[in-house]
């Protein structure tokens, strides 16, 4: 059964939806909530944010909640309340069924068009299993992002490297990879630049190293990536970021997807080239991260 908590005031610098009541309330997941002039659903104008929980504890709260603050920065929202949200998401976390693997999406929108309200709300639901694609991997293929890697500095007004709610064109290319009988992308830069996959963030091993692309490129600061590097250099590897063209993927030892709730999907494809798995380095990764404290 997923669990819903709707926000009364989502940010102290907007007013309350209701000035008498508590700070967030449980409704029903399956009912209505929201009105259809929310622009959240009539514009995708808000921001989200999805945090596993592994054994009861939600991961990465902390990043999650800066992550979320910073998305609200970039859209000009009002500025989230952490400490109401830290409160909503630990309810919530509480009320989800017993289960190893769970998650909780927060959504903030501006609101109804028109007024100063924005909208928020904290739903939480068991994880579907994930074991598969973590065991035998995904295959991806590289697609063109059509901005260039600097977009995040030159155009800031585009958004790139919020969490928005704009996710329509992340589901299109999921739908463009299963044309190309592929699971997932990982997106390059119009200039040639690895960056992310559409819901995930890239990670590399080249020896006893691991890179990834890094921020301010127009890609989000992925929490799992944050993790993974805690787990590599907790085993004496060294970890870094690096601005990297398509042909490092390529050859390099092993390659993931990670992210929350997936966790790391192994890449066992680049555009129908085999690439081998690290199944040890990912089977012990992966309950690393399935075990976290916060
Ligand atoms: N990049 C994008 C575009 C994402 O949507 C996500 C998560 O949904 C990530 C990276 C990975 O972030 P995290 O590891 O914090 O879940």
């Amino acid at each position: 059964m997923a669990v819903l908590a709707m926000l009364n005031r989502p940010s102290k610098d907007a007013p309350a939806h209701d000035p008498a009541a508590d700070a967030f309330h449980f409704a029903d997941a399956g009912s209505p909530q929201l009105s259809v002039l929310d622009l959240g659903a009539t514009r995708g104008d808000g921001i989200f944010e999805t945090i596993s929980v592994g054994y009861g504890r939600p991961q990465a709260l902390e990043h999650h909640l800066r992550r979320f603050a910073s998305s609200a920065r970039t859209l000009a929202l009002p500025e989230p309340d952490l400490d109401a949200w830290r409160d909503a998401i630990l309810a919530v976390v509480a009320r989800i069924e017993p289960a190893d693997e769970a998650y909780v999406k927060t959504v903030m929108t501006r609101g109804i068009e028109g007024g100063d309200k924005p909208t928020g709300w904290v739903y939480g639901s068991v994880s579907p299993d994930n074991s598969r694609v973590r065991r035998e991997g995904i295959r991806v293929v590289l697609l063109d992002r059509g901005y260039r890697h600097d977009i995040e500095a030159t155009a800031p007004w585009l958004l790139a490297g919020a969490k928005t709610l704009s996710y329509a064109v992340n589901r299109a290319v999921a739908r463009e990879a299963a044309r190309r009988e592929a699971d997932d992308v990982v997106f390059v830069s119009s200039d040639g630049v690895l960056l992310e996959g559409p819901t995930s963030t890239l990670v590399l091993r080249r020896g006893d190293e691991l890179i990834t692309p890094g921020t301010g490129l127009g890609i989000l600061d992925g929490t799992t990536q944050a993790n993974v590097f805690r787990f590599a250099e907790s085993k004496g590897m060294s970890t870094g970021f690096e601005l990297a063209a398509p042909d490092v993927l390529l050859a390099a030892d092993a390659a993931w997807l990670v992210s929350s709730v997936r966790l790391a999907a192994p890449i066992r494809a680049v555009d129908g080239v085999e690439k081998q798995i690290d199944h040890e380095f990912t089977a012990e990764l992966n309950e690393y991260l399935k075990h976290l404290e916060d």
